[in-house]
């Protein structure tokens, strides 16, 4: 039986004896893996030139119309030549670039492309982890010896994203997420960049750099940093650590400094679930540092996530939260639901449970990128084990599920009732205006 090997992530018939530096079986050397970070270019206007090939060359703007109040989601690289870009609001876009085409974001078409993109990712590694709806790591050591080489695959994996689903990316190549994410900034758009993978031809190359191109130093940090004369990666590389964690923390000082010489980590976390579980996430535009905020977005996408399972006729068993934090380092938890249940209040109550563990409210300095809820283990039938209070149990879950469904009702009528209506509306949010969340990845590559 062939599978695949644990430590190369070669497919093979035997697992690999280690011996020394270099895999015996695989010829991987043993501890640097190949990591590849692809991004969607300016995906959702991408997305709508598939289907509006009369708007190619004009500057595309994907968000809430300029007589609005909402923000840019995402505009095309030529609106961003006038200076737009996400999260401006749509009426300082216009100012900028009157000529535009507006329009607003249709969630469901840029699933569709979404889940065929990542179907071309599938077919180049098993390892992916899906970071948001237009972007992913892949681990490909283990099938760069298909394709001749790590650009090669990087290369069909671009043209077959291009035949397939008619949107363009940019790819990055390297020991090692943040230097892959790097990678692909700079490849962008429409190219392939690969990374030095010495360490120390990779502190010189990323010297000097600006500190913003690091993850986790947004505007703000960078801000900080500059107040003490630290602007690029160079000045990051040679502060003393006392220094560094005198302005950012103990914690914060340390993965800052190793990101600056290119050290992070290279676990690309693949999904488990496949098609067997529902979930929805959020991305924040800037990191996200009210508690509160992140609860109450939590609970919309865990509302959202009842209303999808609600439509056909099964229960989940647990339930699952996930906080992606400004290093991209990712937490989940779950939990068993006391029964099979697709009501709101058990979705919510779990939620609530795993949060308040994973975010106590005591819990101060994190900043969330992401966060997410899904539900999975479904089961045909509701209800618990046997108990002596069944009837009782029944009755109540069946009030509570009767209660979500009339709420599902009158939201399909457009009506605005209980929660899960406002993520897109809020000014940190990717998707403006749309009142639906960005939870927009197929279910085979959400957690
Ligand atoms: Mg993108």
């Amino acid at each position: 039986m062939r599978r695949w090997c644990e430590k190369s992530g070669n497919l093979q018939s035997a697992p690999c004896a280690l011996r020394g530096p270099v895999h015996a079986k695989c010829g991987i050397i043993w501890g640097v893996r190949t990591i590849l970070h692809v991004d969607l270019d300016a995906f959702f206007a991408s997305a709508e030139l598939t289907r509006h090939p009369e708007w190619r060359g004009r500057p595309v703007i994907v968000g809430s119309p300029p007589d609005g109040r909402g923000v840019v989601s995402t505009c095309s690289y030529e609106a961003r030549r006038y200076g737009v870009r996400s999260a401006m609001p749509s009426r300082t876009a216009w100012r900028l670039c009157p000529h535009a085409v507006f329009t607003r974001p249709d969630i469901a078409f840029y699933r569709e492309i979404s889940r065929k993109a990542f179907g071309v990712f599938a077919r180049h590694s098993p390892f992916v982890e899906a970071v948001s709806v237009d972007e992913a790591f892949l681990d490909i050591t283990g099938t760069i010896h298909l394709y001749g080489g790590a650009e090669k695959l990087g290369e069909a994996l671009r043209e077959k994203v291009l035949r397939e689903c008619g949107v363009t990316c940019s790819v990055g190549i390297a020991r090692n997420r943040l230097l892959a994410k790097i990678g692909s900034e700079l490849a962008k758009p429409d190219g392939l960049f690969t990374m030095p993978s010495d360490p120390a031809e990779i502190a010189r190359f990323l010297a000097p750099k600006p500190v913003g191109i690091l993850w986790g130093v947004g505007r703000k940090t960078a801000g900080i940093l500059a107040k003490y004369g630290i602007a690029t990666c160079r000045d990051l590389q040679n502060a003393p650590a006392r220094q560094l964690e005198t302005i950012l923390g103990k914690a914060a000082a340390s993965s800052l400094k190793n990101h600056a010489l290119g050290i992070s980590s290279d676990r690309v976390a693949r999904d488990e679930d496949g098609e067997k579980s529902v979930s929805r996430e959020h991305t924040f535009v800037c990191d996200e540092t009210d508690r509160e905020n992140v609860r109450s977005t939590l609970l919309e996408l865990a509302a959202d996530v009842g209303r999808s399972v609600r439509k056909e006729a099964r229960w989940a068993a647990t339930a699952r939260i996930k906080l992606r934090d400004a290093d991209f380092e990712t937490v989940s938890r779950q939990t068993s639901l006391p029964a099979p249940s697709r009501d709101d209040r058990s979705f919510r109550d779990a939620a609530l449970a795993l949060f308040d563990g994973l975010w106590p409210e005591s819990g101060k300095g994190l900043a969330v990128r992401l966060v997410g809820f899904g539900v999975s283990n479904f089961k045909a039938s509701p209800g618990a084990e046997p108990s002596l209070f069944r009837d009782e149990e029944d009755a109540e879950r069946e009030r509570r599920e009767k209660l979500s469904e009339a709420i599902d009702l009158l939201k399909g009528k457009g009506l605005n009732v209980g929660t899960g209506t406002a993520i897109a509306h809020r000014p940190n949010s990717t998707v403006a205006g749309t009142g639906e969340s960005t939870s927009i990845l197929p279910p085979s590559i959400l957690t």
